[in-house]
Formats: C-alpha cells, structure tokens, sequence
C-alpha cells in the first residue's frame, strides 16, 4: 500500500497518515460562500483536495472515503448582495451555487459525497449551541451569544499563536455585550428583513463557524481524519471550529490532520474580492482556456507554496497536455497508476512531482502509464477533449533529432550539431526544455514553422 504523507498544520510536521478507521476515511474541506462567481483562488482548494480525495479512494478503496464540503448559504455578504440587486436571497443561492459545482466540474473536481448547506442544519447548530451554554462555555447577552473563548485552555493551539497575538493581528469586533474581545459569535439577531430562525435567544442566524462544526458532527462524527481549507482560514475560522466542536462533543480534537493550502496571488497579493484583483474561473473558461489546463497549471506547483497564475504557465501546460493526450489516446486504460507518480502524490500531494514521473513516461513512450496516471490526477477522463485534437505542429521528430544530437555530443564531447539544432528551434519560436530522460519542445507565441524548414 502506498503510503500516505500530510503535512499537519497543527503539529507543524510531515507526518504517516493513519485514518481512524480506514473503513471509512473522512474528509471536510470548507466550501465556498455563494454570493458570487469562484474566483480563480477559490478553485485552488477544490482542486488540490481533489487530488486527495482521489488518492484517498486508490488507497482506501472508493467506497472507504467519505468527503464533505459545505455551502455557506447564510451569511451578511449574501444579504448585502440580495439588498443591492433586489433579488430573492434563495434565488442568489441557487444560481451560485450551480455554477460553482458546473465551474469546478470543467477543473475535473469531483463531487464530493455530501455538499451540506448552511440553511439545511439550523437545528443542529441551534442545538450545539444549547450544549456549549449548558457547559459553561458560552453565554448569551443583547440577543448574540458568544462563546467564551477563556472556558476553553487550547484556543490558538492550531495557528500556535498566544491570544495576544491573535488580537493585534485580526481585526476582532468590540461589543459591549462581550466578556472578552475575543469572544466570538454563535448566534445574532436578525431584523426583520434578514434571513432568521425562531431560537431559544430569539429570532436570529448563525455566526458563521458553527455551521462547519455541526455539519462535521452530523455527517462526520465526533472526530475524523482530515480537515482543509486554504490558509486564510486557519485563524480565526478553523481555531473557532475546534474550540465549538471539543468543547460542545467532549473530545481533545476535531479532525486528525488539518491540512491548509496556501493562496493563489496576483504580483504578491492573494486574489481576493476583498481586493478586487481577481478574475472567476468562468472569465478563463470563456476565454478559451480549457478546464484540464486551468488543472494542470495548478498541479505544477506545490499546495504549500503560494503560486501566480500567468499566462505562460497556461501554454506550457495546454502544449504539454496536447502531447501528452495524443500520446495517451490509444492505450488501454486498464492499468494501475505508475508506482512512483503514487509514491509522490502519497509525499505530502507532492504533484510537482508526480508531473515530473509524467514527462518521464512521456519521454519513453510509455503510453499504458502515461495514461492511467493521468487519470489518476483527474486529467483525460473522458478520453481525448476537442481542443487537445486541433492540429498544432508536431515537433516530436525534432525532440527526437535533439536528443539524439545531444547523447552523441555527451560522448564526442563536440556539441556544435547540438548548438546548431538548438539555435534554428529557438529562431522559429520553440522553447527547449532538455532533461536526462529526454527533450520537449514547447512552441512560444512567435512561433513560425516555416524556419524548421532549415534542420529538414
Ligand atoms: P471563501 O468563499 O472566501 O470562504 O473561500 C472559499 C475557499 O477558497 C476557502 O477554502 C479559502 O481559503 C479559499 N481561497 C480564497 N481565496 C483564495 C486564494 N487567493 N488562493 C487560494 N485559496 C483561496
Ligand atoms: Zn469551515
């Protein structure tokens, strides 16, 4: 069995991942607010936990990996966009949401077990929060309830911060109805012409926290195995989480292993709407860029790392897949992955470098792995895309000429048949990439065939 590798937020280690019960391994990765299109940032979590989720179901077995992720269907962002537009809350909702599913099914994402919404579990929010005030661990006043963020010692244990960290860094809200600054919100009071729910405090809706810690509870248990989202959310939203779900099911943790990406960014900023320097995976996906592309980009760099969308990025990765597919597009599809793609993806979702183990396969023609790891990382499931057919050039005859060229200049030590191959490429507009294992050509934006003329 492959092993499996994560890097815990919370214990700051790479650590052997063992499920609880690898019977049913369990997953919740916080999902989106739907108010508004996905921004490209947001696809970078439903991605990366994709490819998780599908390492998780070759090891486990399918039918041994359950996967939640939530809809933030209740929330003052919503209700600010149904005020400005006039539209029914339950109409934004609806449509935001199918886009985001119909956006993330072009990315090759797969649907997770159970989407829950915010609104389908006011009852078992309602109650968590009867459990925290019975237990001393929140208390209600002016209509809100808090929880006290002092009833509970390991609060901040997530991000390793001291609470006075916490407090210069956020931007904690100051209420006259708060013990403590920190102290954050369960439950508020809605007036009339907001969404809200009849509760013992009076009709209102719920802080936003407490709806991923009930639904885990439900459709999760207790405790389970991993717990994901992109790092923005480790504090306060994932610290609240745990503080909710340990105090109110009497548990010493939530989930196992939380797990946090880093951000996509726009020149050294994340991509946000807060900031306004973003643009929706649908604005790609409209420009022509396919779905798989977008993917791809994604998975050559590491979760950990913060990475930038560029638009050289998306050509490599669009010529390279096109090769790739053409490659792939008459082997059976009956084979395991290769064994050392899984052994990358199973070091911490090393997907660099599972792309690397790719162009090796490429390199040596091997058609049947080329095209079952593929499908393993969510590309060319459904055979090959319309775009990946169109005629491009074909340069494979000249990757060959260059390596070729090149293994005999490693021996004659003469590189000038090298040199002189490379320097007609790089004037008709090909960018080189040579490895050990072989050589890809990748044509750039001033590509011009005719000049290969002079290598025939
Ligand atoms: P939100 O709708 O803002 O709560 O975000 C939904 C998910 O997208 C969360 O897991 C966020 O951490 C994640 N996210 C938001 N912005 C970015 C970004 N620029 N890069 C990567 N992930 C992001
Ligand atoms: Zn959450």
């Amino acid at each position: 069995m492959v092993q499996i590798k994560l890097t815990n937020t919370k214990t700051r280690k790479k650590e052997v991942f063992t499920p609880l019960d690898p019977e049913n391994v369990r997953m919740y990765v916080c999902g989106p607010t739907v108010y508004d299109r996905a921004h490209l940032g947001n696809a970078r979590p439903v991605v990366v936990f994709d490819v998780l989720y599908r390492l998780l179901r070759h090891v486990y077995g399918a039918d041994h990996v359950t996967y939640v992720r939530n809809f933030t269907d209740v929330d003052d962002k919503i209700n600010a966009r149904a005020a400005e537009s006039g539209r029914p809350i339950g109409d934004i909702t609806a449509e935001t949401t199918q886009w985001f599913l119909d956006d993330m099914g072009t990315l090759g994402a797969l649907e997770p077990d159970h989407m829950p919404r915010a609104t389908q579990y006011i009852p078992q929010m309602v109650a968590m929060i009867e459990t925290l005030i019975a237990d001393g661990h929140a208390y209600a006043a002016e209509g809100h309830v808090l929880f006290s963020v002092d009833s509970y010692k390991a609060y901040g244990k997530l991000s390793g911060r001291s609470v006075d960290d916490m407090i210069a860094g956020a931007r904690v809200e100051v209420a006259p109805y708060k013990k403590n600054p920190m102290d954050f919100v369960l439950w508020k009071p809605s007036s009339d012409d907001l969404p809200g729910w009849d509760s013992p405090w009076g009709r209102g809706r719920p802080g936003w926290h407490i709806e991923c810690s009930a639904m885990a509870k439900e459709l999760l248990g207790d405790r389970f195995d991993i717990h994901a989202g992109g790092n923005d959310l480790m504090f306060p939203h994932h610290e609240n989480e745990i503080a909710q779900s340990c105090c109110a099911n009497h548990t010493d943790e939530m989930a196992q292993v939380w797990l946090h990406n880093e951000m996509l960014q726009v020149e050294g900023k994340k991509m946000s709407k807060s900031l306004g320097n973003f643009f929706t995976v649908r604005d790609l996906l409209d420009q022509g860029v396919p779905g798989e592309v977008i993917r791809f980009v994604f998975l050559g760099t590491h979760y950990r790392k913060p990475m930038d969308w560029t638009e050289k990025k998306r050509q490599e990765a669009e010529a390279t897949l096109r090769k790739w597919y053409r490659q792939a597009a008459d082997a059976l599809d009956n084979i395991e992955p290769y064994g050392p793609l899984l052994e990358a993806l199973g070091d911490d979702l090393n997907t660099a470098g599972a792309i690397a183990e790719l162009h090796q396969l490429s390199h040596a023609d091997n058609s049947p792995y080329l095209r079952s790891s593929l499908r393993l990382l969510g590309l060319m499931e459904n055979g090959i895309p319309a775009w990946a057919k169109h005629e491009d050039f074909d340069l494979s005859a000249f990757e060959r000429m260059l390596f070729e060229a090149r293994q005999k200049a490693l021996e004659s030590k003469d590189f000038s048949d090298v040199d002189r191959i490379k320097s007609a490429l790089i004037d008709a507009g090909v960018e080189i990439r040579m490895s050990k294992s072989g050589v890809d050509l990748i044509t750039a934006s001033n590509f011009d065939p005719s000049k290969l003329e002079a290598l025939k």
